[in-house]
């Protein structure tokens, strides 16, 4: 398998998106990537192997593709996070704040039971606005949940200390 660093290199920088100043941390070219993928997807099941999930919960859409590979390799269910507007039963939300403005995710609490301990997982983690919206659904819906995934962690915007504030223990493949 490839190593963290080779990983790295895997992931694409683009300039100025989606506004200027941001570098774009894409992923991809990790994604298109047949040994960057299976060695993403190796390195999350070896975090989450001794954290007892008993569901992986994905945040739409990034978190779509990681969070399934991951539940598949657990042999435990998927959970999706989804954006506002898409699910098609009665749901419960959480609005957040994004640097320009507000963003909502939304979960069908019927899916969970109480004695579901749920892994959050997403491609990339900046400030922890969204994983923290998506650990409060799944705790409103009844879930335990104390531990996230992320293939990169952006270390310099505090996303680890916002979870660690909530409870949740953060673990991720690349700084
Ligand atoms: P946060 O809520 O932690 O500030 O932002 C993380 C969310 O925004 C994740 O759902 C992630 O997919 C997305 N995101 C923010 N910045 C980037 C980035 O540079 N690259 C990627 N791939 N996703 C990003």
């Amino acid at each position: 398998g490839l190593s963290r660093d080779e990983l790295k290199q895997l992931v694409r920088t683009v300039p100025d998106f989606p506004s200027s100043g941001i570098q774009f941390r894409d992923i991809t070219t990790l994604l298109a990537h047949g040994e960057g993928l299976s060695a993403s997807v190796d390195m999350l099941a070896g975090m989450a192997a001794d954290l007892g999930a008993t569901k992986v919960a994905g945040i739409e859409a990034r978190g779509f593709i990681f969070g399934t590979a991951l539940a598949l390799r657990l042999g435990v269910g998927f959970v999706p996070i989804r954006k506002a507007g898409k699910l098609p039963v009665e749901c419960i939300g959480e609005d957040y704040a994004l640097e320009y403005g507000e963003a909502r995710v939304e979960l069908d609490p019927s899916i969970i039971g109480s004695d579901d301990k749920v892994l959050v997982v997403d491609d990339l983690l900046a400030t922890g606005g969204t994983a923290l919206a998506a650990v409060r659904l799944l705790r409103r819906a009844g879930a335990e949940v104390s531990h996230a995934l992320f293939v990169i962690d952006l270390p310099e915007l505090g996303g680890a200390g916002a979870l660690a504030e909530e409870g949740i223990t953060t673990h991720a493949l690349i700084d």
